[in-house]
C-alpha cells in the first residue's frame, strides 16, 4: 500500500475533550473519526487493527472449539420480556420507538444476545447427545450509556464477540469455562496486551461465577485490587480482604466505657466530627440509612412494607453498595425486594429524631427491619457516632453492647470496599493494590438463568427434560484496540505490537525526487508485499522529519529508511518502533529477508 493512495488524516493537534492516551492517539494518528457522542467510525487505517483483533479472536475461538453464527441486531422486544430483562436493562436496551401499534414499538437494538442464542438452542438442541454446544459471533451491539467516554473504550455502537456454551450439568459447564478462560489468555496475550483476570460481580446479566480480563491502566473506569504475591485479584465491586476478629480494631480490648453526649453543632461529616472529637475516623461509626419497600408474607397475605435498612461501617471505609446490596437480599429472603435507595432526609429525621449527620446505631436496630455491621464495626470498643440528636454525638459507643450482634435483625457481614494495603483473602498475607483498570472481556456461568426463564430444555440421559447449563463470554474488539495503545505507546505516539498492527513495516523513501530512492523504496515495498508482509509504503513528497514523526504516530513496528546517503553506500536502515536508537543496515537485495527475520523472531516470541 502507498501512502499516496491510502487514506491516513494524521493530526498534530491534540484534540480538545480527549485525555486517554488511546483517544488522543487514535484521533491523532487518523484510525477513527467521532461522529456524534459515543460514535465513531473507523477510517481505513483503524480499521485494519479492528480487523486483525478480528482475526485472532475468530482463531482463537475456532480453535476452542466454538461455531460461529450471526445472529440479528434488531430484536423483538417479546423475547426480553420472556427473561424478564427489559427493567433489569433500563435505558440501556435502546428501543425503536415508534407511533403506537407500529412493529418498531417492539422492536430492540440488541445490547447482548443470551434471548436470542437462547432461543436457538431451544429449537435445535433437544438430546444430551448434542451437548456442550459454544456458538457464537463477532457482532455489533447497541447501548445506551449514559455517559460514552474514552473515545473507544466506551461507546454507544461497538463490537463484541460474544459467546454462550450449552451443557448438560455442572461439570460440563465448568470445563466449557475453563476452556473459554484459556482461550481468553490466549487471545490478549496475542493481542500484547498485559492482562489480568479478576473475579467480578456478575451484575445484570446474572450467575454467580465470573471472570473480568483487566487491562491495568490509569484510563480504566474499573478499578481492581490485586495481591502483591499474585494469589488473588478481583474488582473492587466484589473484592474482600482478610479479617481477623482481634487485629482490627486497635481499642478493641480496652474495657468499654458508659455511653457519652458530647455536643458537636453543626458537625455532620465524618472529618468535621474528627476535629471537633479529636479522633481518626477509624474510630467512627458510619450510620448508612437506606429505604426498604418491600412485598412481605403477613399471616399468608402479601402486603406491601416501607421500612429501613440500616449499614454500619468505620468512619474510615466506603460502603460497597454491590456487596451489601447482596448482603440485604439474602437477608430478606422471605420478602420481595421491590426498592432499596439511600434514604430521604425526611425518612432519616423520622427514623432517628435527627437531622442528617447526626445518626447512631444505639437503640435503633429494634426500630429497623435490618442492622448490617461490617465485620470492623463488630469489634469496636468505645467508637464515636451520631447521638440520634441533632447536634450531638456519643463517644464509647461498643458492639454488642450498644447495638446487637446477633439476633433476627442484626447481620456481621463484609459490606465495605477493599483498601490499599488490605490483606488478601487468602491469607498469605501479601497487601492488597488497588489499581485501575480497562475490562476488554468477561466470562460468566450463568447457570439455568435463561433456559429457566425461556423454557430451553433437553432431554437427559434419563429421558427427562431439563434446562440447559449456559455459559456466556464477551470480548469488546474497540477495547481491545485502545487499551492495547494504552499499554504500548511513548511521548510520539503508538508502538503497535505486531500482531495487530496495521501495517507491520514501514518503507520510507526519504527522498522520493530522486529516481535511485524512489526506486528501490517501491522494489523493497513490493518485494515484502509479495513475500506477504503488510507493508506500507511512504512516497510522499515531504520532509524528512515530518514522515518521521508520523511514522512515530502511527506506531508501525518495523521501519525500513531509504535514504540518498545511505544508499549511496549500498545501504537501507531498519529500525523497529520500540527500540529506536538501534539501527540495523543491510543492503536493499538482503533487506526483505533480514525483515522477514525480525518478523519470525517476534512471531516466536509471542
Ligand atoms: P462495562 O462494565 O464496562 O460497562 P459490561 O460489564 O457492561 O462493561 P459486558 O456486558 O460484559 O460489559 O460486555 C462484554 C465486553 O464488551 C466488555 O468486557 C467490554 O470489553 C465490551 N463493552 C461493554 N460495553 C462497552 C461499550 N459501551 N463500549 C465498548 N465496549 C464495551
Ligand atoms: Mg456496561
Amino acid at each position: 500500500m502507498r501512502w499516496t493512495q491510502f487514506l491516513v488524516p494524521t493530526t498534530k493537534e491534540t484534540p480538545k475533550d480527549a485525555t486517554a492516551a488511546s483517544h488522543v492517539l487514535m484521533l491523532r494518528a487518523g484510525l477513527i473519526r467521532q461522529l456524534a457522542a459515543g460514535l465513531y467510525s473507523y477510517l481505513p487505517l483503524g480499521y485494519r487493527v479492528l480487523r486483525k483483533v478480528e482475526a485472532i479472536v475468530r482463531e482463537e475461538m475456532s480453535r476452542a472449539g466454538a461455531l460461529e453464527l450471526h445472529m440479528p441486531v434488531l430484536q423483538p422486544l417479546s423475547i426480553w420480556e420472556e427473561t424478564g430483562r427489559t427493567a433489569a436493562m433500563g435505558d440501556v436496551l435502546l428501543r425503536l420507538g415508534g407511533p403506537a401499534g407500529d412493529w418498531r414499538t417492539q422492536t430492540v437494538l440488541g445490547p447482548t444476545h443470551e434471548e436470542v442464542v437462547t432461543e436457538i438452542a431451544r429449537a435445535y438442541l433437544s438430546s444430551y447427545k448434542q451437548l456442550p454446544v459454544n456458538l457464537f459471533q463477532i457482532q455489533t451491539k447497541f447501548r445506551g450509556e449514559a455517559r460514552p467516554k474514552s473515545g473507544v473504550l466506551r461507546t454507544r455502537e461497538f463490537l463484541m464477540k460474544d459467546a454462550y456454551s450449552f451443557d448438560a450439568d455442572k461439570a460440563g459447564l465448568d470445563a466449557s469455562y475453563q476452556v473459554m478462560y484459556d482461550a481468553y489468555c490466549r487471545i490478549f496475550s496475542r493481542c500484547g496486551l498485559p492482562y489480568v483476570a479478576v473475579e467480578a460481580d456478575s451484575g445484570a446479566i446474572g450467575g454467580d461465577v465470573s471472570h473480568e480480563f483487566m487491562v491495568l491502566t490509569d484510563a480504566g473506569e474499573d478499578t481492581v485490587a490485586v495481591s502483591e504475591s499474585g494469589d488473588y485479584a478481583a474488582n473492587t465491586e466484589r473484592a474482600t480482604s482478610w479479617y481477623s476478629s482481634c487485629s482490627e480494631s486497635a481499642d478493641s480490648n480496652a474495657a468499654p466505657q458508659p455511653l457519652t453526649q458530647i455536643h458537636t453543632p453543626g458537625a455532620g461529616k465524618v472529618d468535621d466530627v474528627c476535629a471537633v472529637l479529636g479522633t481518626t475516623p477509624a474510630r467512627m461509626i458510619k450510620t448508612l440509612i437506606f429505604d426498604l419497600h418491600s412485598l412481605r408474607d403477613s399471616g399468608g397475605k402479601e402486603i406491601e412494607w416501607r421500612g429501613w435498612v440500616v449499614a454500619l461501617v468505620r468512619g474510615d471505609h466506603e460502603l460497597n453498595e454491590v456487596k451489601f446490596r447482596k448482603v440485604v437480599k439474602t437477608a430478606l429472603a422471605d420478602e420481595l425486594i421491590l426498592g432499596l435507595e439511600m434514604a430521604t432526609p425526611e425518612s432519616i429525621e423520622k427514623l432517628t429524631d435527627a437531622k442528617v449527620g447526626f445518626a447512631g446505631p444505639q437503640n435503633l436496630a429494634e426500630r429497623v427491619d435490618k442492622l448490617i455491621i461490617d465485620r470492623d464495626v463488630s469489634v469496636m470498643t468505645n467508637a464515636y457516632s451520631g447521638a440520634n440528636r441533632t447536634d450531638y454525638h456519643v463517644g464509647g459507643v461498643t458492639a454488642g453492647r450498644d447495638f446487637p450482634l446477633d439476633g433476627d435483625k442484626a447481620v456481621i457481614a463484609d459490606i465495605r470496599t477493599v483498601v490499599d494495603g488490605d490483606l488478601s483473602p487468602t491469607g498469605s498475607g501479601a497487601a492488597l493494590r488497588l489499581k485501575t483498570a480497562i475490562e476488554v472481556g468477561h466470562v460468566f456461568k450463568l447457570g439455568t438463568k435463561y433456559s429457566e426463564a425461556m423454557k430451553a430444555q433437553f432431554l437427559n440421559r434419563d429421558g427427562k427434560p431439563q434446562p440447559f447449563i449456559m455459559g456466556c463470554y464477551g470480548i469488546g474488539l474497540n477495547r481491545i484496540v485502545a487499551a492495547a495503545i494504552e499499554a504500548n505507546h511513548d511521548a510520539n505516539g503508538i508502538i503497535w505490537p505486531l500482531t495487530i498492527a496495521p501495517f507491520e513495516v514501514l518503507v520510507i523513501s526519504l527522498d522520493p525526487r530522486d529516481e535511485h530512492v524512489a526506486r528501490t523504496a517501491a522494489e523493497l515495498h513490493d518485494q515484502l508485499a509479495a513475500a506477504g508482509v503488510d507493508v506500507l509504503l511512504d512516497d510522499r513528497d515531504e520532509r524528512a522529519g515530518f514522515k518521521f514523526k508520523d511514522a512515530d504516530l502511527i506506531g508501525v513496528p518495523i521501519r525500513v529508511v531509504v535514504g540518498k546517503k545511505s544508499l549511496a553506500e549500498g545501504q537501507v536502515e531498519i529500525t523497529l518502533r520500540r527500540t529506536p536508537g538501534e539501527k540495523q543496515l543491510a543492503s536493499p537485495a538482503s533487506a526483505v529477508e533480514a525483515v522477514r527475520d525480525l518478523i519470525r523472531n517476534a512471531g516466536s516470541g509471542a
